[in-house]
């Protein structure tokens, strides 16, 4: 029990990092990331991409004038700050004057990567669609185009990048679901029975006595295997709008994914010496 409770603290800290939850020492962090922390991570990302796509001083100098700010509705109400232009719905390019619209941050993952909110997607079409808008929106494009659109080409190319990591990983596709649904991730273990909980705390006892590396494999293969069935039942689970149904399998997964972070580290400690 006590290896145990030691676990707990270590995927509270490993989580703790990217998720601020204060909830201790329940499972509390297996709760979805607040807004704020997604917005900063967006904010870092676009930082980071203008400052080293952009550092002439004519960009600078642009920067500082910049009068417009990304809108939830540039995309489908209001019209083209180029030609004025109404009706544009669903396109990142006027369809009048080609000029490259505002991003518009409110827009649906599954929209924007021209799929159906469906929790079954087939990856290599997510990573094909996703290929297409990055080329559309590339900077390299936009270069000796007008500075809005160069602004709105890197971040179109921050949101397009943040809504395949999110629709890539099905953890995050089911998190992401469930909020598009109004629904949040349970703020504590109960969505899981006492069984599984069990289940999961022998697996750590063998992560933790796990002498070699082909051990730790082995347990690892187990859990691969534990998350396939589970990724097949999640998408049963939505097909069927059983939403409770699918928190607890996201709960289950997570811990899944945490007992593997485990294995993974104690791999890398094992093979470093
Ligand atoms: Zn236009």
């Amino acid at each position: 029990m006590r290896r145990f409770t030691r676990y707990l603290h270590t995927i509270r800290l490993e989580l703790n990092n990217n998720v601020n939850c204060t909830r201790l020492p329940s499972l509390a962090n297996f709760c979805v990331v607040p807004k704020s922390t997604e917005e900063q991570k967006e904010a870092i990302i676009r930082s980071a991409k203008s400052s080293t796509l952009r550092t002439s001083s004519k960009y600078v100098a642009s920067q500082q004038v910049r009068k417009y700010a990304p809108t939830a509705s540039s995309m489908t109400e209001s019209a083209c700050w180029n030609c004025k232009e109404k009706g544009r719905k669903n396109h990142m390019l006027c369809l009048s004057c080609g000029f490259l619209q505002d991003v518009d941050m409110e827009i649906n993952y599954f929209h924007l990567l021209n799929l159906s909110n469906k929790f079954s997607l087939e990856p290599q079409e997510l990573t094909r669609r996703f290929r297409q808008l990055q080329t559309l929106v590339h900077p390299d494009k936009f270069s000796n185009k007008t500075d809005r659109e160069q602004n709105n080409s890197a971040d179109w190319s921050a949101l397009i990048n943040r809504a395949y990591k999110t629709l890539s990983a099905p953890i995050e596709r089911g998190q992401y679901l469930l909020k598009l649904q109004g629904e949040q991730m349970p703020q504590d273990n109960s969505a899981l029975n006492k069984e599984f909980l069990m289940e999961m705390m022998e697996l750590n006892e063998e992560v933790a006595d796990a002498k070699s590396s082909e051990d730790l494999q082995r347990l690892n293969e187990d859990i691969v295997q534990q998350l396939n069935v589970a990724v097949k039942e999640l998408s049963v689970s939505f097909e069927s709008n059983a939403l409770s149904e699918a928190k607890s399998l996201l709960v289950k997964m997570k811990y899944l994914q945490s007992v593997q972070k485990s294995i993974k580290n104690k791999l890398q400690k094992m093979m470093g010496g």
